[in-house]
């Protein structure tokens, strides 16, 4: 991971709208009969290691050469559309969410549900479902109905606080089990936000969230959210809303308790976080080789709770896919078995630090041991079994109307328009973009 925090491994919204998708595409590489797939991936330094280390693995096991083809998480959309427009679509593929009707719909991906049902390599019942689910699809909906892609990782988007700092200031430890009210977050806020040093300026600060990667938790708990059920209607102009991106904004613009924009610019909050100037920041499976290395100590609490009560959050994914048009879909089958849910390999990925176990008795295992950190491991695992959620733009044909609140939002959070205007003014316009993937989806 390099500066911008949430460049997760497990965020991938392919606009399918700019995707020229042709419907058959050539094989790859190899003449058929030959074993040798291509298996195109992204990822940061260490997670490109960890896979790199998995496929060969794979090879020596299995007799299968595996070209690997890797990119950057920026990148990577744009060489996949690449590849599928010359027809050069790679035999086993990452795919987020969010991708997998347009891909299903212009014969892109494979449904491998037969292949994965008769596998004695795989026990589905030892996979989270929210993984698997997440690349089912009957046709209409996603969720439910054939698998399209296995689950390369579940990533639980959490949150954490400076253990160090709290000492420091004196200030009781959160409680794992008790989540902060917005109002108590916003007094302990208050408490770490401090001139340490005594030369005028502020040193240290309660929190500093991303917009985007961060409303979420907070409208959730409070009641709100983006669609109805049947994801027909945006619902981002209810009081629930906008009273929770009031409150977002309000944290710098009324509260102070977070870098002003010029301190932010100076230097982003994720580089503050990890210098010890920030007291609450999220926390993801995928930081937890960067951040084993801070200089404080830190731990992973419940976001905090608005009026239900009850803590939320998003759990990302990404997913694994085969070609349709594949020289060698039961060996494409069996990587992507392999990467899921070989033991030694999930071992492996969990060590480096860059995701938490598919394996569901593993992943137990792993959250009980509480001498590493974080020591709450299993609010992770909580947050997958019980309080996660799919990202609101990964459940529809696109994700263009979900983008939409955050383009011109900048506004409320400079404190210069009302979160309640904006989210009148905004909601038609995402209306219109969902009414648009909707139709592309055959739906409404
Ligand atoms: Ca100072």
């Amino acid at each position: 991971m390099k500066k911008s925090r949430p460049m997760a491994a497990t965020l991938a919204f392919v606009a399918a709208a700019g995707l020229m998708l042709g419907g058959c595409s050539a094989p790859t590489g190899a003449e058929a009969g030959e074993k040798k797939l291509t298996f195109m991936f992204r990822g940061g330094e260490d997670e490109k290691k960890a896979y790199e280390q998995a496929v060969s693995q794979f090879e020596k096991d299995n007799g299968v050469d595996v070209d690997i083809i890797v990119t950057t998480a920026d990148q990577y959309t744009t060489k996949l559309k690449a590849a599928i427009a010359g027809k050069q679509v790679p035999d086993v593929f990452y795919i987020g969410p969010g991708d997998v009707q347009a891909y299903v719909q212009n014969g892109i991906v494979k449904d491998i549900t037969e292949y994965v049902e008769k596998s004695d390599t795989i026990d589905l019942d030892n996979i989270w479902e929210y993984g698997v689910d997440s690349y089912r699809f009957d046709g209409k909906l996603t969720g439910q109905g054939a698998i399209y892609a296995l689950p390369k990782d579940v990533g639980p988007f959490s949150f954490g606080y400076n253990k160090t700092m709290f000492e420091k200031a004196g200030i009781p430890l959160p409680d794992k089990d008790k989540p902060y009210t917005f109002d108590q977050f916003v007094d302990i806020s208050k408490k770490l936000t401090a001139d340490t040093n005594g030369d005028g300026s502020l040193d240290q600060w309660g929190t500093g969230l991303n917009v985007q990667w961060n409303l979420q938790p907070f409208v959730w708990s409070n009641g709100g959210d983006w669609l109805n059920e049947d994801r027909t209607k945006v619902t981002v102009d209810t009081p629930e809303f906008a009273e929770t991106l009031q409150w977002f904004a309000d944290l710098q613009n009324v509260h102070g308790v977070t870098p002003s924009v010029a301190e932010a610019q100076t230097l982003d909050t994720y580089q503050r976080w990890m210098k010890g100037e920030i007291g609450f920041f999220p926390i993801a499976p995928w930081d937890l080789s960067t951040y084993q290395k801070l200089g404080f100590d830190w731990d992973v609490i419940p976001y905090p709770a608005g009026k239900t009560g009850k803590p939320a959050t998003w759990t990302g994914t990404l997913g694994i896919a085969v070609s349709e048009n594949t020289q060698h879909p039961e060996d494409a089958v069996k990587l992507v078995e392999f990467l899921t849910a070989n033991k030694e390999a999930q071992e492996s990925l969990v060590k480096a630090g860059i995701q938490i176990p598919n394996l569901k008795d593993m992943a137990e295992t792993w959250a009980a041991d509480t001498t590493t950190k974080p020591a709450n491991k299993a609010e992770f695992l909580e947050i997958v079994k019980d309080y996660g959620r799919a990202l609101p733009g990964g459940n529809t044909y696109n994700a263009e109307w979900y983008d939409e609140l955050f383009t011109n939002i900048q506004p409320v959070l400079d404190g210069k328009q009302t979160a309640k205007d904006y989210l009148k003014e905004a909601q038609p316009r995402m209306q219109q973009f969902l009414d648009a993937a909707n139709q592309q989806a055959g739906i409404g």
